[in-house]
Order: structure tokens, then C-alpha cells, then sequence
């Protein structure tokens, strides 16, 4: 009965703890994994079949230009990621590589032009940048109807005001990951761990904005796991990994992990200790696998709304 209720909320793969039959009923003890790459893959071909359409109707194909500097490794295939998955949507996307020792004002003129060119609708500076060049100045120098990533202060703004603005991708994905699962937000408490400005920040003013009653946790909040505990939905963006253990996480919580890191043997890991956690959750996204393919795939749906402004379409991703 439970299992197929599951199976109705949404299009994801799940998993469940072989338990007997008697004490099915118990949802303490199901939970399901949300699969970020089926829903990412889904809103990918949606987009894809967005641009055919715009193809049939004799209008030009969205642009990305995604500008990387230097050779840092995790750079390279975050921007090969995005590449990938802009020409599987038909987006035409360039990569703009330039070396390390490129000057700030080079970068800021190769800018200036593609904010002039007409027909340029996206600008992506993958992040982070080499230390002689001002992170800041160079995403202020994106003219903001470009911003796929969201970053410049106008969208930050208006984002904060309740106004339309191109929104940043992951906070955007996760909301996606919550919705394609019907998991309700409003009402709930929802906690975030981690404040940075392109996670934490921009995703509590979204919360807040369906109704969530939202928690921002960071490095100096003291007894963390009490904070956490509290949480219906907890979403982690810190980048350590297996912080959060099944103390921190309260019975049935939605656990969305956003943090990536490295472990020594090369495999990728989250801030939760999924093996541990999931036996107490009724959702949870794994890592790799859960948020990441959505915020690329937020940003294609991003670059898309980019496109539509500059065809006086106004169809920002609200
Ligand atoms: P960041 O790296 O700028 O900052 C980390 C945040 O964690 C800070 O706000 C800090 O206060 C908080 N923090 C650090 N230690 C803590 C602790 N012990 N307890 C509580 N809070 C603590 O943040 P970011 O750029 O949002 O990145 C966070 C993580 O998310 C990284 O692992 C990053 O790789 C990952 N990330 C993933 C995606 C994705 O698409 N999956 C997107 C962006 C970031």
C-alpha cells in the first residue's frame, strides 16, 4: 500500500529496507532516494524539445558562452558537464578558454563584447577564478538580462525584493527535486546548512517565498544536530564530509545533500552520511547523483528564459 503510494508521487527510483510485511506500514522505515539524474534527464529533454520548436518556427537557437580560465581540473569537467548537456538540448555553446595569467581587463572586455553581441543570450564565468582577478567586478560586468548563473546584484536584488530575475541554479534545482517528488513545502521547517551566496542565501529567500519557515545554520551555529533536528526538510550546503550523522536529522525528514567532496580513494561524497541517515529519512538525495545533475539542468532552463527575455518573451523561471 505505502510502496504504492510511493510509486505514484513520482517518477524516481526508490529503495527500501527488506523489512517483513507486519510492520510495512511503519513509515520510520521506508525511504526513497531521489533520483536526480532521471528527473534531470527529464527536464532536459523537455528543454530539448522546447528549442525544436523554436527551430520549426524559423527563430535562432539559444546561445551560452561559457568563459573558463586556467586548467584547474574540477573546473574543466564542471564546464564540460554544462557543454555536454547544452548540445543535447540543441543550445548552441561555446567554451571561451583562456589561459591563467589572462588579465582582469582582457577578461573584462571579452565581456563587454559579449554583453554588446545580439545574439549571445547567456554568459557564464565558471568560478573560482585565478586571485589576481576580481571575482566581484568581473560577475558585476555581466549585463544581468545574461546572467544564467544569477550572480550579478541586480538579479541578487530583485531576487530579495519578490521581483522576476534570473535565478541561481542549484537553489532552482533543488526546489525542482522537492516538486518532482510532490514533497509539500509550505508550512514546513526547513533548515539550511551553510550560507554561502550562491546556495544558502539565495535558496531561504526562495523557501520563505513557498511558505517554509527556514533555518540558516553555518559554521558558528553551536549544537548544529539540535538545529537540524528540528528541520522537516534539511538541506546541507558545507562541503564536509558525513557532518551530518543520523542524530542530526529528525524521523521522516526530507534530506537534501548538496555538499561534494572528495575522498582520498577519489570517490565523490556528501556532507550526510547517507548509509547511516537514510534509515531514519522518507527522502534523500545521494551524492553523487541528486543535486548536481539539477543544477545544470537549471541552468539550460535558465539560459532559455535569457533567450526568451531577449525575444520579448517574458517567461523568467519564477
Ligand atoms: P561555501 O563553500 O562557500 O561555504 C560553506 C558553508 O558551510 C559556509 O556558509 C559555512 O558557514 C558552512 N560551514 C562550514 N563548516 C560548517 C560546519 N562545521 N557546520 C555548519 N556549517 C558549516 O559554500 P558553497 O559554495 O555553497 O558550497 C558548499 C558545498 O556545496 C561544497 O561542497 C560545494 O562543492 C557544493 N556545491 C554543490 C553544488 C551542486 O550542484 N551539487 C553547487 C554548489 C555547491
Amino acid at each position: 500500500m505505502l510502496n504504492m503510494r510511493y510509486r505514484n508521487l513520482c517518477s524516481t527510483s526508490f529503495s527500501f529496507l527488506l523489512i517483513p510485511a507486519n510492520v510495512r506500514l511503519r513509515r520510520c522505515f521506508c525511504f526513497m532516494i531521489i533520483d536526480g539524474k532521471s528527473i534531470a534527464q527529464n527536464l532536459r529533454s523537455s528543454l530539448r524539445i522546447k528549442v525544436e520548436e523554436y527551430k520549426k518556427h524559423g527563430m535562432r537557437v539559444p546561445t551560452l558562452r561559457v568563459i573558463l580560465v586556467g586548467d584547474n581540473p574540477a573546473s574543466l569537467s564542471y564546464v564540460n558537464g554544462k557543454l555536454k548537456a547544452a548540445a543535447e538540448i540543441g543550445i548552441d555553446s561555446r567554451l571561451l578558454h583562456l589561459s591563467s595569467d589572462c588579465s582582469e581587463s582582457e577578461l573584462l572586455l571579452l565581456i563587454e563584447k559579449l554583453n554588446q553581441n545580439t545574439d549571445i543570450d547567456g554568459i557564464l564565468v565558471q568560478l573560482p577564478l585565478p586571485s589576481h582577478i576580481n571575482e566581484q567586478k568581473l560577475l558585476r560586468s555581466i549585463n544581468p538580462q545574461k546572467d544564467v548563473d544569477g550572480f550579478h546584484p541586480e538579479n541578487v536584488a530583485k531576487l530579495w525584493l519578490g521581483e522576476s530575475c534570473i535565478k541561481p541554479c542549484t537553489p532552482l534545482g533543488i526546489l525542482a527535486l522537492l516538486d518532482n517528488c510532490n514533497i509539500e513545502i509550505e508550512g514546513k521547517e526547513a533548515v539550511i546548512v551553510g550560507r554561502s551566496n550562491i546556495v544558502g542565501k539565495p535558496l531561504a529567500k526562495m523557501l520563505l517565498d513557498r511558505n517554509a519557515t527556514v533555518t540558516i545554520a553555518h559554521s558558528h551555529t553551536p549544537n548544529l544536530h539540535l538545529v537540524t533536528s528540528r528541520a522537516d526538510i534539511l538541506i546541507t550546503a558545507v562541503g564536509s564530509p558525513h557532518l551530518i550523522t543520523a542524530d542530526y536529522v529528525k524521523d521522516n525528514a526530507v534530506v537534501i545533500d548538496v555538499g561534494i567532496s572528495r575522498l582520498p580513494d577519489g570517490h565523490l561524497t556528501g556532507d550526510v552520511d547517507f548509509e547511516e541517515v537514510k534509515n531514519k529519512v522518507s527522502y534523500i538525495t545521494p551524492v553523487p547523483g541528486g543535486v548536481g545533475p539539477l543544477t545544470i539542468a537549471m541552468l539550460m532552463q535558465n539560459t532559455i528564459d535569457c533567450y526568451m527575455l531577449h525575444n520579448n518573451k517574458n517567461t523568467y523561471n519564477l
